[in-house]
């Protein structure tokens, strides 16, 4: 199988593979064990103080963005504002818009962080809005959003303050309790190397119990997953027993490898040698360099007349490598994911590959094509 340069699901490891050999049974004590753990080492990664809880929801990271929309936001009188710059800001404002929550956005197009000034400036203008929610990690561009100067910004005002960190999470530092964060989510099958099955949400306590009886839907309904975790140490529903015990097995790797620090320095190392190879053949990047973190990195489709994307993409794959075929940003571009079980030999290989694999193509004008 290649290697995925993807923002998800992402290479494993053996270890994390090897974890999903064993069958647990969903009442299984040791399960009910691997869950605590998980749910305690995740609160301690986002340092978050006693004063917050992990609730595990199945499913892809979405359904714990619309778990947690769904179950915080407000359905009358108040307003959450999304502040966009790509898809998964979106995407949550989709997401409000179909559960009837009241919903302003702040879009920045797609290679622009929002500045603190400006969201204190709209919050401002509408003493209406009473949430807001930002990704902190735009994963469309791999932009990452200011978040901790937003946070401050924001500091002492009557808002929730909601945080997409699907795909930062491990790899890019938040402080929870210190930036006073409300709620954050993210998904088993990014930064910690898990593979697919369920996300979470960590969240205020005091929050969660106000939340008893708004969420629209039962299966979301964070209030519910929670208390009855905390009641019986089990699901409501079949959990992803696989990738909970997988999960348990890549945070103990994560802790060997050196936690955020070293896993932070293995991605950015990745996307420093990625990008200075494919500047090196001619391509740029969508972002610069002090607006592109460590996670996934955008590059401008080269203007020559003889390259073509899902050509590239497959002869690159066939060599090994899966790069990301989505096309997001509105400038013509691709991307390619520099996060999960991969280091600079892998993306070294990779290089190699697409050297190869434009010269096959006979590309050779390497400048971005308008637009
Ligand atoms: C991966 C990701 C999601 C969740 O996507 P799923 O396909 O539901 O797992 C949400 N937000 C961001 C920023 C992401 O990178």
């Amino acid at each position: 199988m290649p290697y995925l340069l993807t923002p998800g699901p992402l290479t494993t490891s053996r270890g994390v593979k090897l974890a999903m050999l064993a069958d647990y049974g969903s009442r299984d004590i040791e399960f009910r064990g691997i869950i605590k753990k998980i749910r305690t080492s995740l609160l301690e990664l986002a340092q978050c103080r006693d004063n917050y809880e992990c609730v595990i929801m199945q499913g892809s990271g979405t359904f714990a963005i619309e778990a947690a929309l769904g179950s915080f936001c407000p359905s009358k009188r108040y307003k959450t504002l999304v502040v966009c710059n790509g898809a998964y800001g979106e995407r949550a404002a989709k997401i409000l818009n179909r559960l009837g929550r009241p919903v302003v956005t702040l879009d920045k197009g797609d290679s622009e962080t929002p500045t603190p000034d400006e969201i204190v400036s709209v919050l401002n203008a509408d003493r209406t809005i009473s949430h807001l929610w930002i990704v902190h990690c735009e994963t469309t561009s791999g932009i990452v959003n200011p978040i901790a100067a937003i946070c401050k910004a924001v500091a002492g005002r009557a808002l929730t303050v909601m945080v997409d960190a699907m795909s930062s999470f491990g790899a890019i530092p938040i402080d929870m309790a210190s930036s006073n964060i409300d709620v954050m989510v993210s998904s088993s099958n990014k930064c910690i190397e898990g593979v697919p099955g369920f996300s979470y949400a960590l969240v205020k306590r005091t929050l969660l119990e106000e939340s008893e009886g708004i969420c629209h839907s039962t299966v979301l309904d964070l209030f519910e997953q929670w208390a009855v975790l905390e009641r019986t140490g089990q699901f409501r529903f079949t959990p992803p027993t696989h990738a909970l015990v997988a999960f348990q097995k890549a945070l103990e790797e994560y802790a060997r490898e050196g936690g955020l620090a070293a896993r932070h320095a293995r991605y950015a190392r990745n996307a420093e040698v990625l990008v200075k190879g494919m500047r090196e053949m001619g391509i740029e990047t969508l972002l610069r360099d002090d607006q592109a973190g460590p996670i996934i990195q955008t590059f401008l489709t080269p203007r020559d007349a003889s390259f073509r994307f899902e050509t590239f993409y497959e002869l690159l794959r066939r060599r090994g490598y899966a790069i990301y075929p989505g096309k997001l940003t509105k400038r013509p571009s691709f991307r390619i994911g520099t996060i999960g079980q991969i280091d600079e030999t892998v993306i070294r290989g990779a290089l190699t590959a697409i050297r190869d694999v434009l010269k096959e193509m006979k590309v050779t004008d390497m400048r971005p094509l308008e637009g």
